[in-house]
Protein backbone atom coordinates (compact mmCIF):
# COMPACT_ATOMS: atom_id res chain seq x y z
CA UNK A 1 0.00 0.00 0.00
CA UNK A 2 0.96 3.85 -0.89
CA UNK A 3 0.33 4.35 2.77
CA UNK A 4 3.01 2.04 4.26
CA UNK A 5 5.81 3.75 1.86
CA UNK A 6 4.41 7.19 3.33
CA UNK A 7 4.93 5.75 6.81
CA UNK A 8 8.30 4.73 6.58
CA UNK A 9 9.03 8.89 5.81
CA UNK A 10 11.78 8.07 3.00
CA UNK A 11 9.81 8.21 0.08
CA UNK A 12 11.17 9.49 -3.01
CA UNK A 13 8.93 10.31 -5.52
CA UNK A 14 9.96 11.59 -9.41
CA UNK A 15 7.96 13.94 -10.89
CA UNK A 16 7.75 13.16 -14.64
CA UNK A 17 5.31 16.45 -15.04
CA UNK A 18 1.92 16.84 -14.96
CA UNK A 19 2.15 18.36 -18.32
CA UNK A 20 4.39 16.11 -19.84
CA UNK A 21 3.24 13.37 -22.38
CA UNK A 22 6.01 12.63 -24.15
CA UNK A 23 5.60 8.65 -23.80
CA UNK A 24 9.27 7.70 -24.54
CA UNK A 25 10.70 10.07 -22.31
CA UNK A 26 8.29 8.85 -19.76
CA UNK A 27 9.49 5.31 -20.13
CA UNK A 28 12.94 6.13 -19.59
CA UNK A 29 12.51 8.30 -16.97
CA UNK A 30 10.29 5.46 -14.72
CA UNK A 31 13.07 2.83 -16.28
CA UNK A 32 15.90 4.66 -14.86
CA UNK A 33 14.31 5.81 -11.55
CA UNK A 34 12.81 2.81 -10.47
CA UNK A 35 16.23 0.92 -11.07
CA UNK A 36 17.50 3.52 -8.55
CA UNK A 37 15.35 2.60 -5.95
CA UNK A 38 12.17 5.33 -6.46
CA UNK A 39 8.82 3.26 -5.70
CA UNK A 40 6.60 6.46 -6.37
CA UNK A 41 5.68 8.51 -9.75
CA UNK A 42 3.76 11.52 -10.55
CA UNK A 43 2.68 11.37 -14.26
CA UNK A 44 0.48 13.27 -16.48
CA UNK A 45 -3.75 12.44 -16.19
CA UNK A 46 -3.23 10.89 -19.81
CA UNK A 47 -4.00 7.00 -20.14
CA UNK A 48 -0.90 6.31 -22.25
CA UNK A 49 1.44 7.72 -19.96
CA UNK A 50 0.28 5.41 -17.17
CA UNK A 51 0.56 2.26 -19.96
CA UNK A 52 4.33 3.54 -20.53
CA UNK A 53 5.17 4.28 -17.08
CA UNK A 54 3.71 0.57 -16.13
CA UNK A 55 5.91 -0.75 -18.81
CA UNK A 56 8.76 0.59 -17.84
CA UNK A 57 8.31 -0.88 -14.37
CA UNK A 58 7.86 -4.35 -15.64
CA UNK A 59 10.99 -4.27 -17.65
CA UNK A 60 12.63 -2.75 -14.21
CA UNK A 61 11.57 -5.81 -12.64
CA UNK A 62 9.66 -3.68 -10.35
CA UNK A 63 6.04 -4.34 -8.51
CA UNK A 64 6.44 -2.33 -5.37
CA UNK A 65 5.54 0.80 -7.03
CA UNK A 66 3.20 3.30 -7.31
CA UNK A 67 1.03 5.87 -9.80
CA UNK A 68 -0.11 9.60 -9.11
CA UNK A 69 -1.51 11.76 -11.71
CA UNK A 70 -2.00 15.20 -11.68
CA UNK A 71 -4.68 17.25 -12.15
CA UNK A 72 -4.78 21.13 -12.35
CA UNK A 73 -6.69 24.26 -12.24
CA UNK A 74 -7.13 26.81 -15.09
CA UNK A 75 -3.70 28.74 -15.33
CA UNK A 76 -2.49 26.50 -13.07
CA UNK A 77 1.27 26.87 -14.66
CA UNK A 78 1.41 22.87 -14.27
CA UNK A 79 -0.91 22.57 -17.04
CA UNK A 80 -0.02 25.32 -19.09
CA UNK A 81 1.91 25.37 -22.70
CA UNK A 82 4.13 27.80 -24.16
CA UNK A 83 2.94 29.31 -27.35
CA UNK A 84 5.04 31.34 -30.04
CA UNK A 85 3.44 34.78 -31.91
CA UNK A 86 5.05 34.49 -35.11
CA UNK A 87 4.10 37.99 -35.94
CA UNK A 88 6.91 38.96 -32.39
CA UNK A 89 9.02 36.67 -33.25
CA UNK A 90 12.60 36.72 -34.73
CA UNK A 91 13.60 33.16 -34.38
CA UNK A 92 16.31 34.50 -31.94
CA UNK A 93 16.96 30.66 -30.62
CA UNK A 94 17.27 32.36 -27.17
CA UNK A 95 13.80 30.28 -25.73
CA UNK A 96 15.12 26.63 -27.06
CA UNK A 97 18.16 27.39 -25.89
CA UNK A 98 16.77 27.60 -22.03
CA UNK A 99 14.18 24.82 -22.89
CA UNK A 100 14.86 21.99 -19.74
CA UNK A 101 12.35 19.67 -21.39
CA UNK A 102 13.95 20.33 -25.33
CA UNK A 103 10.27 21.23 -26.13
CA UNK A 104 11.58 23.82 -28.54
CA UNK A 105 12.99 23.78 -31.93
CA UNK A 106 13.58 26.18 -34.32
CA UNK A 107 10.97 28.88 -32.62
CA UNK A 108 8.32 25.74 -32.50
CA UNK A 109 6.93 24.32 -29.42
CA UNK A 110 6.36 20.33 -28.90
CA UNK A 111 3.19 20.41 -26.96
CA UNK A 112 3.60 17.15 -25.62
CA UNK A 113 7.29 17.51 -24.31
CA UNK A 114 6.15 21.61 -22.52
CA UNK A 115 5.61 21.58 -18.85
CA UNK A 116 4.74 25.07 -18.81
CA UNK A 117 7.72 25.84 -16.47
CA UNK A 118 7.96 29.65 -18.27
CA UNK A 119 11.68 29.82 -18.33
CA UNK A 120 11.32 30.57 -22.29
CA UNK A 121 8.38 33.05 -21.76
CA UNK A 122 11.24 35.09 -19.30
CA UNK A 123 14.00 34.83 -21.98
CA UNK A 124 12.41 36.56 -24.79
CA UNK A 125 13.08 39.75 -25.66
CA UNK A 126 10.23 40.24 -28.06
CA UNK A 127 7.67 39.78 -25.86
CA UNK A 128 6.62 36.51 -28.34
CA UNK A 129 5.76 34.19 -25.74
CA UNK A 130 2.49 33.45 -23.54
CA UNK A 131 0.50 30.34 -22.52
CA UNK A 132 -2.34 28.67 -22.67
CA UNK A 133 -4.06 26.50 -19.87
CA UNK A 134 -4.70 23.14 -20.93
CA UNK A 135 -6.53 21.91 -17.87
CA UNK A 136 -8.39 18.60 -18.34
CA UNK A 137 -12.10 18.26 -18.15
CA UNK A 138 -12.30 15.74 -15.06
CA UNK A 139 -15.44 13.90 -16.00
CA UNK A 140 -13.57 13.16 -19.05
CA UNK A 141 -10.28 12.05 -17.89
CA UNK A 142 -10.73 10.54 -14.45
CA UNK A 143 -13.43 7.77 -14.89
CA UNK A 144 -10.77 6.02 -17.35
CA UNK A 145 -7.55 6.85 -15.33
CA UNK A 146 -8.70 5.54 -12.09
CA UNK A 147 -10.21 2.40 -14.24
CA UNK A 148 -6.67 2.48 -15.28
CA UNK A 149 -4.88 1.83 -11.78
CA UNK A 150 -3.40 4.87 -10.01
CA UNK A 151 -3.15 4.83 -6.62
CA UNK A 152 -2.94 8.67 -6.02
CA UNK A 153 -4.26 11.68 -7.57
CA UNK A 154 -2.70 14.87 -7.02
CA UNK A 155 -4.71 18.06 -7.00
CA UNK A 156 -2.65 21.08 -7.91
CA UNK A 157 -4.85 23.99 -5.69
CA UNK A 158 -2.38 26.64 -7.06
CA UNK A 159 -4.25 29.66 -7.46
CA UNK A 160 -7.40 32.16 -6.06
CA UNK A 161 -10.44 30.20 -7.98
CA UNK A 162 -12.07 28.96 -4.35
CA UNK A 163 -15.13 28.02 -6.58
CA UNK A 164 -13.11 26.14 -9.17
CA UNK A 165 -10.80 24.59 -6.59
CA UNK A 166 -13.98 23.49 -4.33
CA UNK A 167 -15.35 22.12 -6.86
CA UNK A 168 -12.94 20.21 -8.53
CA UNK A 169 -11.84 18.54 -4.82
CA UNK A 170 -15.40 17.20 -4.22
CA UNK A 171 -15.34 15.59 -7.54
CA UNK A 172 -12.17 13.75 -6.89
CA UNK A 173 -13.53 13.37 -3.53
CA UNK A 174 -16.28 11.76 -4.40
CA UNK A 175 -14.86 9.61 -7.25
CA UNK A 176 -11.79 8.26 -6.09
CA UNK A 177 -11.13 6.60 -2.42
CA UNK A 178 -7.34 6.08 -2.20
CA UNK A 179 -5.00 8.25 -1.46
CA UNK A 180 -5.09 12.42 -2.44
CA UNK A 181 -2.18 14.63 -2.71
CA UNK A 182 -2.55 18.48 -2.54
CA UNK A 183 0.21 20.49 -4.35
CA UNK A 184 -0.72 24.23 -2.86
CA UNK A 185 2.50 27.01 -2.54
CA UNK A 186 2.75 30.26 -1.15
CA UNK A 187 2.90 31.96 -4.64
CA UNK A 188 -0.66 33.37 -4.42
CA UNK A 189 -1.52 33.01 -0.73
CA UNK A 190 -0.32 34.21 2.33
CA UNK A 191 1.04 32.04 5.07
CA UNK A 192 -2.52 32.06 7.01
CA UNK A 193 -4.60 31.63 3.38
CA UNK A 194 -2.24 28.18 2.56
CA UNK A 195 -2.81 26.88 6.05
CA UNK A 196 -6.92 28.02 5.89
CA UNK A 197 -6.94 26.26 2.15
CA UNK A 198 -5.46 22.97 3.57
CA UNK A 199 -7.56 22.63 6.51
CA UNK A 200 -10.79 23.01 4.38
CA UNK A 201 -9.23 20.78 1.84
CA UNK A 202 -8.72 17.63 4.40
CA UNK A 203 -11.85 18.45 6.55
CA UNK A 204 -13.86 15.28 6.19
CA UNK A 205 -11.38 13.36 4.83
CA UNK A 206 -9.88 10.20 6.97
CA UNK A 207 -6.61 10.89 8.97
CA UNK A 208 -3.65 10.03 7.02
CA UNK A 209 -5.44 9.61 3.80
CA UNK A 210 -3.97 13.05 2.25
CA UNK A 211 -0.62 14.34 1.42
CA UNK A 212 0.26 17.67 1.49
CA UNK A 213 2.77 18.45 -0.96
CA UNK A 214 4.10 21.80 0.49
CA UNK A 215 5.52 23.13 -3.12
CA UNK A 216 8.64 25.93 -2.95
CA UNK A 217 8.84 27.35 -5.73
CA UNK A 218 6.62 25.38 -8.18
CA UNK A 219 9.28 24.19 -11.36
CA UNK A 220 11.94 26.26 -9.95
CA UNK A 221 14.65 23.10 -9.60
CA UNK A 222 17.64 22.35 -11.58
CA UNK A 223 20.55 23.59 -9.67
CA UNK A 224 21.46 21.12 -6.38
CA UNK A 225 22.11 24.10 -3.78
CA UNK A 226 20.36 24.77 -0.44
CA UNK A 227 19.32 28.25 -2.14
CA UNK A 228 16.99 26.29 -4.81
CA UNK A 229 15.40 23.75 -2.43
CA UNK A 230 14.72 26.55 0.58
CA UNK A 231 11.46 27.53 0.07
CA UNK A 232 10.23 23.79 -0.33
CA UNK A 233 11.49 23.46 3.04
CA UNK A 234 9.52 26.96 4.71
CA UNK A 235 6.39 25.61 2.81
CA UNK A 236 6.70 22.44 4.21
CA UNK A 237 7.37 24.13 8.26
CA UNK A 238 4.60 26.35 8.29
CA UNK A 239 2.17 22.91 7.12
CA UNK A 240 4.31 20.71 9.75
CA UNK A 241 3.54 23.34 12.86
CA UNK A 242 -0.52 22.81 12.36
CA UNK A 243 0.24 19.16 13.04
CA UNK A 244 -2.26 17.74 10.75
CA UNK A 245 -3.31 14.47 10.26
CA UNK A 246 -1.15 14.52 6.69
CA UNK A 247 1.61 13.15 5.16
CA UNK A 248 4.11 16.07 3.92
CA UNK A 249 6.01 15.86 1.20
CA UNK A 250 8.27 18.55 -0.02
CA UNK A 251 8.46 19.63 -3.91
CA UNK A 252 9.28 22.55 -5.84
CA UNK A 253 12.91 23.50 -6.19
CA UNK A 254 13.80 19.70 -4.38
CA UNK A 255 17.62 18.36 -5.38
CA UNK A 256 19.95 16.25 -3.27
CA UNK A 257 20.17 18.45 -0.87
CA UNK A 258 16.91 18.42 0.17
CA UNK A 259 17.06 15.96 2.47
CA UNK A 260 19.74 17.55 4.32
CA UNK A 261 18.47 21.36 5.01
CA UNK A 262 15.00 19.28 6.13
CA UNK A 263 16.96 17.61 8.70
CA UNK A 264 18.73 20.44 9.79
CA UNK A 265 15.63 22.66 9.72
CA UNK A 266 13.57 20.03 12.02
CA UNK A 267 11.24 19.06 9.19
CA UNK A 268 9.87 16.02 9.86
CA UNK A 269 8.97 14.91 5.85
CA UNK A 270 7.06 11.90 4.95
CA UNK A 271 8.59 12.53 1.50
CA UNK A 272 10.68 14.59 -0.91
CA UNK A 273 9.38 14.51 -4.70
CA UNK A 274 11.89 15.88 -7.02
CA UNK A 275 10.99 16.84 -10.91
CA UNK A 276 13.22 19.44 -12.59
CA UNK A 277 16.42 18.53 -10.93
CA UNK A 278 15.59 14.51 -11.24
CA UNK A 279 15.02 14.87 -15.09
CA UNK A 280 17.84 17.15 -15.77
CA UNK A 281 20.62 15.21 -14.36
CA UNK A 282 19.76 12.10 -16.58
CA UNK A 283 18.40 14.04 -19.60
CA UNK A 284 21.97 13.70 -21.81
CA UNK A 285 21.10 9.74 -21.11
CA UNK A 286 17.25 9.77 -22.20
CA UNK A 287 18.31 11.85 -25.07
CA UNK A 288 20.77 9.09 -26.29
CA UNK A 289 19.57 7.14 -29.30
CA UNK A 290 21.24 3.83 -27.91
CA UNK A 291 19.44 4.20 -24.59
CA UNK A 292 17.68 -0.02 -24.86
CA UNK A 293 20.50 -1.41 -26.75
CA UNK A 294 23.50 0.16 -24.67
CA UNK A 295 24.18 -1.18 -21.27
CA UNK A 296 26.24 1.49 -20.20
CA UNK A 297 24.11 4.18 -20.78
CA UNK A 298 21.73 3.01 -17.88
CA UNK A 299 24.86 2.17 -15.88
CA UNK A 300 25.95 5.85 -16.37
CA UNK A 301 22.64 7.48 -15.88
CA UNK A 302 22.06 5.21 -12.47
CA UNK A 303 25.66 6.76 -11.42
CA UNK A 304 23.46 10.23 -11.41
CA UNK A 305 20.41 8.90 -10.09
CA UNK A 306 20.99 6.88 -7.59
CA UNK A 307 22.67 9.34 -5.04
CA UNK A 308 19.63 11.79 -5.36
CA UNK A 309 17.36 8.78 -4.63
CA UNK A 310 19.22 7.57 -1.80
CA UNK A 311 19.43 11.41 -0.17
CA UNK A 312 16.19 10.52 0.44
CA UNK A 313 15.32 6.98 1.16
CA UNK A 314 18.29 6.17 3.15
S1 LIG B 1 13.07 33.83 -27.60
FE1 LIG B 1 11.24 34.86 -28.47
S2 LIG B 1 12.00 35.84 -30.33
FE2 LIG B 1 13.55 34.34 -29.75
S3 LIG B 1 13.00 32.46 -30.88
FE3 LIG B 1 11.99 32.33 -28.89
S4 LIG B 1 9.96 33.19 -29.22
FE4 LIG B 1 11.21 33.84 -30.95
S1 LIG C 1 10.85 26.46 -21.43
FE1 LIG C 1 9.25 25.50 -20.19
S2 LIG C 1 7.36 26.57 -20.79
FE2 LIG C 1 8.89 27.00 -22.39
S3 LIG C 1 8.56 25.39 -23.94
FE3 LIG C 1 10.14 24.65 -22.56
S4 LIG C 1 9.00 23.44 -21.04
FE4 LIG C 1 7.51 24.74 -22.11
Amino acid sequence: MLKNLLDTKHCFKLVCGAGNEEVEDIKRLVYIYAIAGCRFFDLSANEQVISVAKEALNLARVEDAYLCVSVGIKNDPHVNKAIIDYDRCVNCGACEAVCPQSAIHYAKVKKTKCIGCGRCWKVCSRAAISYVSEEKDLKEVLPSIIEKGVDCIEFHAMGVDEEEINSKWQYINDNFDGVLSICTSRGKLSDEGLVDRIKQMINGRKPYTTIVQADGFPMSGGDDDYKSTLQAVATAEIVQNEKLPVYIMLSGGTNEKTAELAKMCGILYDGIAVGSYARKIVKRFIDRSDFWSNSRVIEDALEVAKPLVDSVII
